[in-house]
Parts: C-alpha cells; sequence; structure tokens
C-alpha cells in the first residue's frame, strides 16, 4: 500500500476545533481548512476500477479488503492522511459568487506511487459537511455519484485530459433531494465517490484571493502551483518565481485548456457547468455534474435544465466559454504581474492554440492528413451544416464514414443509395428526409470522396485511423439513466456492464451493439437529459 503524506505546503486555516469544526463561515487567509469526513451507516463498497487503484499505489489485497471500503467512505482514515476541504471562489453563469469552496469534497492526503514516486490527491466527494457548505448537507446522491464514477474514467479512456474515479461506495444512509424528473423531492440512496488527480485546483482557487485583495497568500498559491505541479517551467527547483514563470504558466494553463475543451468537442461531450470554479488549473476535467454527450448534433444543446434560458453552457459554446474563462484567471494574476502587455498575450495564446488544435481534430476525424485552404474550409462549413440539417447522431455519423468508400470509384459517378448506405445507421428518422436533404448529404459526400483521394490515403488506412479518434461507445445519458435506474433498485450489473464498454471505446464489441447504437425513441424526452441540474 502506499503512503499517504499531506505537506503543509501552503496556507491553512487553523480554527480551534480543527478538523471537526464543520461550522459554516468565510475563511480568511487560507487556501484550505483541516477538517475530517462524517462517518456514514453503513459504507458498501459497489464498484472499483482497478487501473486507478494501481495508478494510485494501492495493491489488491488492500483494494479487497474491508478497511478499503471504510477509507473510500469517511469512516476511516489511513496512517498520514490529514483530511481537508479547499477553499475557492468562482464566477457562476458569468457573475461572481464570492467564496465556495468544497462543500462536499474532501481531500484525504497525497498517495505517493512506493516504485513510480507519482502523487496523487485522493479526494472523497460526498462525505459530509465542511466550512464550505453554505446551507447543503455535503452529501451526494448515488445517481450523481455513479454519474461521475462513470464518466470520469469514460473520459479517460476516450483520451480526453479529466481527474479520475477510484470507488463508488454507497452509505447506507438515505438523502434528500429534488428528484427533477419525479417533480417531488424523495429520500434517494447517497453515496461517496472518490476520485484522484494530482492536484484539485481550480481557477476559482485563485480569484477568490484576488478578490479578497489578499496578495500575498495568491502569490503563495501561484509560486506553490508552479513549483509543484509546472516544475519543468523552472530551471532549477529552487529558482525564485518570477514574472516570466507566471507568464509562462499562464500560457500553458491556456494550452492544457484547449487540449481538454477540442477533446470534449471531439468526443460530444458538454461539461454543463463550466463556471470558474469547476476549471481546473491542470487543464483536467472536473466536476462531472449536469453533463450530457450529445446523440444528435446539435450545438445549442445544454443537458443542464438550470441554463436552458441563456444556455451559456451550451456545446457549441464551451471553447468560448473557456477563454472568458481564462480571462478571469488572468485578472485574478494580474495583481502579481507589472506589465500588462505580457499578460494580454498569454491570454490571447489561446484562441491561437484552440484553433490549430481544432483543426487538427477535425482533420484527424476525417480521416485527412490536415485541413487547409478556402476549399477545406467550405468542406467543413458544409458538414456541420448537413450535421444539423437533418437528426444525426454525432457519434455514428464518424463511424460510418470511416466506412464510404473512397478508393477506386468516381466521385460523381457512385450511385447514392450505395454512397449514404454505411451512414443510415447515424439517422434518427431517415423517413422524414426531404429530397433536397437527401441532396445536400449526397452533395457533400461526393465531396468528401474527391477530397480523400486528393490526399490519396487507402480505405483500410484511412478507418483505422478515423476508428482510432471517432469512439464507437459513449456514456449517452440515456444509458447512464438505465444504470442508475437498475442500481436504485441494488443492481449494479450495468454499471460494471458499462464499465467493461467504456474501457475501450474505439474498438468494436461483439455482443454490446445496444451500447453503441443511437439513443432510443422511447428516451428521446425523459433521458435526452430535461432533469439534469447541478449539486444534486
Ligand atoms: P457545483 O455546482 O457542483 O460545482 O457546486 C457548487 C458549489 O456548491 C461548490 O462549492 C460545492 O462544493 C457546493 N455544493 C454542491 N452540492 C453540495 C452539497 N450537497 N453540500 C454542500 N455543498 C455543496
Ligand atoms: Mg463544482
Ligand atoms: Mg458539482
Amino acid at each position: 500500500m502506499s503512503s499517504i503524506t499531506f505537506d503543509d505546503r501552503f496556507m491553512r486555516e487553523l480554527p480551534a476545533d480543527a478538523r471537526t469544526d464543520r461550522r459554516p463561515r468565510q475563511v480568511q487567509g487560507a487556501c484550505y481548512s483541516e477538517v475530517e469526513p462524517s462517518a456514514v451507516a453503513d459504507p458498501s463498497l459497489v464498484a472499483c476500477w482497478p487501473e486507478v487503484a494501481e495508478l494510485v499505489g494501492f495493491d489488491e489485497a488492500f483494494v479487497r479488503s474491508e478497511r478499503f471500503g471504510q477509507v473510500m467512505a469517511g469512516n476511516a482514515l489511513l496512517e498520514g492522511m490529514k483530511p481537508y476541504a479547499a477553499c475557492y471562489g468562482g464566477h457562476q453563469f458569468g457573475n461572481w459568487a464570492g467564496q465556495l469552496g468544497d462543500g462536499r469534497a474532501i481531500t484525504l492526503g497525497e498517495a505517493i506511487h512506493p516504485e513510480t514516486g507519482a502523487r496523487h490527491e485522493l479526494q472523497l466527494k460526498g462525505a459530509g459537511p465542511t466550512p464550505y457548505s453554505r446551507s447543503a448537507d455535503g452529501r451526494a446522491v448515488l445517481r450523481s455519484s455513479i454519474r461521475e464514477f462513470l464518466c470520469s474514467e469514460a473520459m479517460f479512456h476516450l483520451g480526453v485530459p479529466t481527474t479520475r474515479a477510484l470507488s463508488l461506495v454507497l452509505t447506507g444512509e438515505q438523502v434528500m433531494r429534488d428528484k427533477l424528473y419525479d417533480g417531488r423531492p424523495a429520500p434517494e440512496p447517497g453515496a461517496v465517490v472518490c476520485r484522484v488527480a494530482p492536484s484539485f485546483l481550480r481557477f476559482g482557487s485563485f480569484e477568490i484571493h484576488a478578490a479578497r485583495g489578499d496578495l500575498g497568500i495568491l502569490r503563495g498559491l501561484v509560486e506553490h502551483t508552479i513549483r509543484h505541479y509546472f516544475p519543468h517551467l523552472l530551471a532549477r527547483p529552487d529558482e525564485a518565481i518570477s514574472e516570466a514563470h507566471i507568464i509562462a504558466w499562464l500560457r500553458e494553463v491556456g494550452e492544457r485548456t484547449a487540449e481538454m475543451v477540442v477533446g470534449w468537442m471531439r468526443v460530444g461531450f458538454v461539461h454543463g457547468v463550466m463556471n470558474t470554479d469547476n476549471m481546473s488549473i491542470l487543464g483536467l476535467t472536473i466536476d462531472y455534474g449536469p453533463y450530457g454527450w450529445l446523440d444528435n448534433f446539435d450545438p445549442g444543446f445544454t443537458p443542464n435544465t438550470t441554463d436552458r434560458g441563456q444556455r451559456r453552457y451550451r456545446y457549441g459554446y464551451q471553447p468560448d466559454v473557456a477563454y472568458w474563462n481564462l480571462y478571469k484567471l488572468t485578472n485574478a494574476v494580474a495583481a502579481l504581474v507589472d506589465d500588462a502587455a505580457p499578460l494580454q498575450e498569454a491570454l490571447d495564446h489561446f484562441p491561437t492554440v484552440y484553433s490549430e488544435l481544432q483543426l487538427d481534430m477535425m482533420a484527424q476525424k476525417l480521416g485527412l492528413t490536415r485541413l487547409a485552404g478556402a476549399e477545406d474550409e467550405v468542406l467543413v462549413e458544409g458538414l456541420m451544416a448537413m450535421l444539423g440539417r437533418v437528426e444525426t447522431d454525432y457519434t455514428l455519423f464518424y463511424r460510418g464514414l470511416a466506412e464510404v468508400r473512397c478508393e477506386g470509384v468516381e466521385a460523381d459517378a457512385v450511385d447514392a443509395e450505395a454512397l449514404r448506405a454505411p451512414l443510415m445507421a447515424a439517422y434518427y428518422a431517415p423517413e422524414s428526409h426531404r429530397e433536397e436533404d437527401w441532396e445536400a448529404i449526397d452533395a457533400w459526400l461526393r465531396a468528401y470522396v474527391a477530397r480523400v483521394q486528393n490526399d490519396g490515403t487507402s480505405d483500410v488506412a484511412r478507418r483505422e485511423a478515423m476508428n482510432a479518434v471517432n469512439p464507437m461507445y459513449i456514456l449517452r445519458n440515456y444509458l447512464a439513466q438505465e444504470a442508475i435506474d437498475q442500481a436504485e433498485q441494488g443492481d449494479f450489473s450495468k454499471v460494471h456492464e458499462l464499465m467493461a464498454v467504456l474501457r475501450h471505446p474505439y474498438q468494436e464489441q461483439a455482443g454490446r451493439g445496444a451500447f453503441g447504437a443511437k439513443r432510443p425513441e422511447w428516451a428521446r424526452d425523459r433521458f435526452g437529459c430535461s432533469m439534469l441540474s447541478c449539486s444534486s
């Protein structure tokens, strides 16, 4: 088993009765408060990702032991653990919200892998109140815990930067929440997820100290962050941190954020609540709340019920929101930098990097070596228009496109039926397509075939390359909901089945066809994600 350490590396709040004082309060002059998890009635481990246990350095015997379940429920601590909740603020839906903090998350400590030496924070979500819980209970319900547990790892296996998930524990206690889709409050099973990341620091971790004018602590936190998580930016580990380092760090945060968001766009993931308190300073997807996945391609889609008016966090707007959030981070750090010009440059690095990555990503999805020039721009614009014109499954479209024959055919002469055949599985209502819809589809496909021929890639090589970036299996909203419905009845088999499927999202799996099919019609309204809100 790994050792668990926690260095007192930066400012900690020191109330008189530290660790058991959970009263809600404004925590001034500190980055975190020591606080212990609140024990639960009857913990039972229902699922664990073994690869994540291995990553942090837990051996199999420990994971199988009863003690593991106790620790992952917050009922026991391992030697060296010093649990704490972090202080942070955030801009929520565009407005400064003041202090937020870990209201239901408690970091247990940092596990140091016995062989690799890699450090990972272990954080329980739903382990009881903290000084940051405000009026809420610090608990999490089973349905939101399953969603985080499954989606974190689905994203990892899709190759999108993310926090990881280790364990899912039932608390044996009930939690009261508004069950929005039933329209009435009802008790629900409580659960705790243990999530894992090198750090859970957020943009809002920096903003809070800037907003309070607490520049000493802001500087301390920035220096800590660079030294511990961005050590490659320093020439020597003990080098004094300069303004140039801060600028280089901001640029890298922008780059990592761009990589993350491009990953979301590639796989059709909608975060749903991109407040600055939900933006990881390491560029990891964090806080799996009211997220959703595109079934049919719709840039306006948001799964978050509390965002249905404004649609600030809709799929197609995610890059813009990331930029806005980086602007807020830059503003927070600006007090530490004398010259505004390099700050502005660091911020404007984001749209440049994003555009480049986005273009590469589109090229890969299409199986082209690169996209460049006006004709390719027309091709991509035409694609977007075509995907939005008739209900088209975003995931299945690209898997189908990989099957379109390009080699040895004459683009303009291919029979329309044959041309469309590989894509039929992606259409939600092909019988309702009008003649002009089919014409638009055919025209685009013919342009695509010609473009691929121009590239000269063989169909076999193209299919292989496309299927490595275009997943077959995603955590469709209704699939997660089916697993949740069964789990609430005590049957976790679907959770385990989804774990197996989502581990290999790019690889077609025999007998698992239903997991890779488009959303069934019955799931359209109920599981079109009309029932998700924050903070369940
Ligand atoms: P979220 O929308 O999940 O990112 O949460 C926003 C803020 O509310 C964070 O400070 C959370 O820690 C806090 N929060 C959400 N749910 C709870 C809860 N059940 N108990 C205490 N705090 C919560
Ligand atoms: Mg959050
Ligand atoms: Mg949340």
